[in-house]
């Protein structure tokens, strides 16, 4: 009987936490030709910097939300970006409020970080989402400027359906939204790629900087590194269960972003939720913590010189610590 026990246990373990498959699905493909082409044919100049901040962060173990990835934990971040550019910023994914993300189990939370999102929202020309779940929407929904705010949002009809599901009042005050190609560009180097599988209107996002460096944010399709690393997509306890999501789809969308990586090692491939990942990258990849957030450095180590084969910016670029 215990054997028994113990052998359903082992299944069911099996089936929501390591199970990646099933694996005959077949990788959907990106044309990034086109997408490339888009980002050009766009007139103006494309954005400069790219910039995030952390608003949450809870530890989670990694098989939540990469299959088979075992129980290590890591850091699933609620990550807010701004793309600064000359024909004005854009806003991708904001975050969601305190409450929220205490209610969802984002324990850490900074506010620091969700104020300054709130002027970001304020000053920017254009509002982007990977999709409309709670943790990527909600400063949004919630700004107190929201009626003045919302025509920056580009919302197509299926993405303001998720977010009428959340029921919020200011959801209802949207008026418009806005069909969108399967690849279109929206700004100088920016472009939105329809990629339905984790919610029906889910989107990536590509921006080509000035500077030639080119960025995918892939949105929950790849929460962590590892989606795409390995790819393989989140738990079946999370995309059965807790968040339903069309599982055969996504798997196709991460061995595509797979194998865009192998392909094309140059472009980077933002997971959504990888703190971790995002915070040691960073400097490399060619993005950066809002300067408003980064922590400083203390005026006496500043002032004297290393010692030998130390490396001050990579000291410096740990800022996803949890306040
Ligand atoms: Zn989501
Ligand atoms: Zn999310």
């Amino acid at each position: 009987m215990a054997i028994a026990i113990l052998a359903v246990a082992g299944l069911a373990y099996y089936w929501l936490l390591v199970d990646s498959g099933p694996a005959s699905i077949p990788p959907r493909t990106f044309d990034m030709a086109a997408v490339r082409r888009a980002a050009d044919a766009f007139p103006g100049d494309k954005p400069t910097a790219i910039h995030f901040a952390l608003v949450a962060s809870r530890e989670v173990p990694s098989a939540a939300l990469a299959a088979g990835t075992g129980f290590r934990p890591t850091t699933a971040g609620v990550i807010a970006w701004k793309i600064e550019a000359p024909g004005g910023s854009i806003v991708i994914d904001p975050g969601l409020s305190r409450a929220d993300a205490l209610a969802t189990g984002f324990k850490d939370y900074d506010p620091a970080a969700a104020a300054l999102v709130e002027r970001w929202i304020d000053e920017a020309g254009l509002i982007l989402l990977t999709h409309a779940h709670l943790d990527h929407v909600g400063l949004f929904l919630d700004h107190p400027r929201f009626d003045g705010i919302m025509g920056k949002a580009i919302l197509t009809p299926g993405m303001l359906a998720t977010i009428n599901a959340l029921y919020r009042e200011n959801g209802s005050h949207i008026k418009g939204t806005r069909s969108l190609a399967p690849i279109e560009a929206i700004a100088p180097g920016v472009v939105l790629i329809q990629t339905p599988g984790h919610t029906p209107a889910s989107e990536m996002i590509f921006v080509k900087l000035a500077n030639g460096r080119e960025f995918l944010f892939a949105g929950d399709t790849a929460s962590l590194a590892f989606n795409i690393e390995k790819a393989v997509p989140r738990s079946r306890l999370l995309t059965d269960f807790l968040v339903q999501e069309d599982r055969h789809a996504v798997i196709g969308w991460v061995k595509a972003l797979h194998a865009l990586e192998k392909k094309e090692p140059r472009l980077v491939i933002l997971p959504s939720h990888d703190a971790d990942w995002i915070g040691d990258a960073a400097a490399e990849k060619g993005f950066s913590i809002a300067p408003d957030l980064a922590p400083k450095a203390p005026p006496a180590a500043a002032a004297s010189s290393p010692p030998l084969g130390h490396r001050p910016e990579l000291t410096l670029a740990k800022p996803l610590q949890p306040a």
